[in-house]
């Protein structure tokens, strides 16, 4: 599987999906935060990922990394609360290790996913278990580099793993007192509901597998 390359045009496909994702699925993110949080999950991705599609046509001749980092970067600045920064830091790190290139190999597409997750893990100090996207994020991607490396699957069978995985992480915290973030201050009164970061996470790694040749 050496040979198998990942383009531009996928990476252009994935954003362009995440725009419509983010739109489709709003009111049921701003449900969910709604539940535990302030409700504005919903509204925050879809202001920050409208702001990606009214730029995205002149970021297209760039290279993957700066694409992402356009994106990145408009998150980072239009979006409030703790999204913006946690989603604009995965989406500026994610082309980092691939900078300059215009299409890259899987190994190289595992790094830029675990770039993207160390950064929120790094910004947001939360591990598996408090209840947030890392817990849809960081088993999703360590299921993925286990699947690739050690079991011999293909990079579309380890991307669906990790699709797979990620929304059984998303699942785990539904029974959970969260510990960080807004629902930490509900307690024991947030236990039942799911953390909406974490079904967000979950959606953009469908978004990843749906596309991939
Ligand atoms: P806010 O919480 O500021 O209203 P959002 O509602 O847009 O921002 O996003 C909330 C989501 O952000 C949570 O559901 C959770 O998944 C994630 N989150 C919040 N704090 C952290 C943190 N410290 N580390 C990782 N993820 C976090
Ligand atoms: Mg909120």
């Amino acid at each position: 599987m050496s040979d198998y390359i990942l383009n531009k045009d996928y990476f252009i496909a994935v954003i362009e999906d995440l725009i419509e994702m983010a739109e489709e699925k709003k009111e049921y993110f701003i449900q969910l935060d709604s539940a535990i949080g302030d409700g504005d999950h919903g509204m925050n991705l879809s202001i920050g990922f409208r702001e990606v599609s009214k730029n995205l046509e002149e970021w297209k001749s760039e290279d993957i990394n700066t694409i992402f980092k356009n994106a990145g970067t408009a998150l980072l600045d239009k979006v409030g609360g703790a999204a913006g920064p946690l989603y604009g830091g995965f989406f500026m790190k994610f082309g980092l290790p691939v900078k300059g290139k215009d299409e890259v190999t899987f190994d190289e597409f595992i790094e830029m996913m675990e770039s993207g997750v160390a950064i929120i893990e790094k910004r947001g100090k939360a591990v598996v278990g408090d209840a947030t996207m890392v817990d849809t994020l960081r088993p999703a991607v360590d299921a993925m580099k286990k699947a690739y490396h050690d079991d011999g699957c293909s990079p579309k069978e380890a991307m669906k793993i990790a699709m797979e995985v990620g929304a059984q992480g998303s699942d785990s915290t539904v029974p959970l007192i969260a510990k960080k973030g807004r629902a930490m201050r509900l307690g024991e009164r947030a236990i039942g509901h799911r953390d909406p970061g974490s079904a967000s996470s979950a959606a953009m790694l469908e978004i990843f597998y749906k596309h991939m040749p």
